[in-house]
């Protein structure tokens, strides 16, 4: 029921995980990261507390950005196996979702009869279309070709073996920020899970992406065409 994101020059896990702590009053069943270095993407997941989720988290992992998951689990039980992140077949696309995606049954029908889900979530449909779509196009516009035919709710954070150095971001229906630092930016469903590290956030809307670089984000409708917008300072009590 939370996502987190990171891409700058800290300790990427240490960040998603309190970043998660900080989304626990919103509830959750099980959570998970996935950190981003040069051995290439790491997942760790558990069903339960953050704190088993730290427990499982290799602490020697040295990673400068990552995705983080607090799933409140509506298509599939809480699990391991269900928690998020997701990846897809060949391992390249890392993936996180909160919402619902409505039309999953009809998509794995018409695109991923030929793939093996690893889970029952609506979630695991997300990232197979953006692997499918990769085979003929670039990652974001596999991303984008993904997101224009979702029917449902959905915030959504993705690394790319392939890409990296980005966080594909989305949503439609689910919070989704972006927050500004000097040599990093963050993602997260509320300015709260990231007020330790920034104040700055940039709103994402409805049917927005945004593609999350260390030093900039750049924010584009389903067409591709570019949105600017401003940061604003949140002020929140601690
Ligand atoms: N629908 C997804 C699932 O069941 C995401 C749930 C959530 O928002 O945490 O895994």
């Amino acid at each position: 029921c939370g996502i987190t994101g990171y891409i700058g020059t800290n300790d990427a896990k240490e960040i998603l995980l309190k970043g998660l702590e900080k989304l626990e009053y919103r509830g959750y069943d099980s959570a998970g990261i996935a950190v981003e270095n040069q051995d290439g993407i790491h997942v760790f997941k558990e069903e339960g507390r953050i704190a088993d989720l730290r427990n499982a988290v290799d602490g020697n992992i040295s990673a400068r950005s990552g995705i983080g998951h607090t799933r409140w689990a509506t298509h599939g039980s809480p699990s391991k196996r269900n928690a998020h992140p997701h990846q897809s077949a060949s391992g390249r696309f890392t993936l996180v979702h909160n919402g619902v995606i409505e039309n999953e049954s009809e998509l794995k029908a018409a695109y991923l009869r030929d793939v093996t889900l690893q889970s029952e979530t609506d979630t695991e449909v997300i990232v197979q279309l953006v692997e499918k779509f990769s085979q003929t196009m670039e990652a974001e516009e596999a991303f984008r070709e993904t997101l224009r035919l979702l029917n449902g709710s959905y915030a959504i954070a993705m690394l790319d073996i392939e890409t990296p150095g980005v966080i594909f971001a989305a949503k439609n229906k689910s919070p989704l920020l972006i927050g500004v630092g000097e040599d990093f930016q963050v993602v997260a469903s509320d300015a709260m899970a990231m007020i330790h590290v920034t104040n700055q956030f940039v709103e994402l809307l409805d049917k927005e992406i945004a593609i999350v670089k260390k030093d900039r984000a750049d924010i584009y409708n389903l067409q591709g065409e570019v949105i600017i917008r401003e940061p604003y300072k949140a002020e929140l009590d601690m």
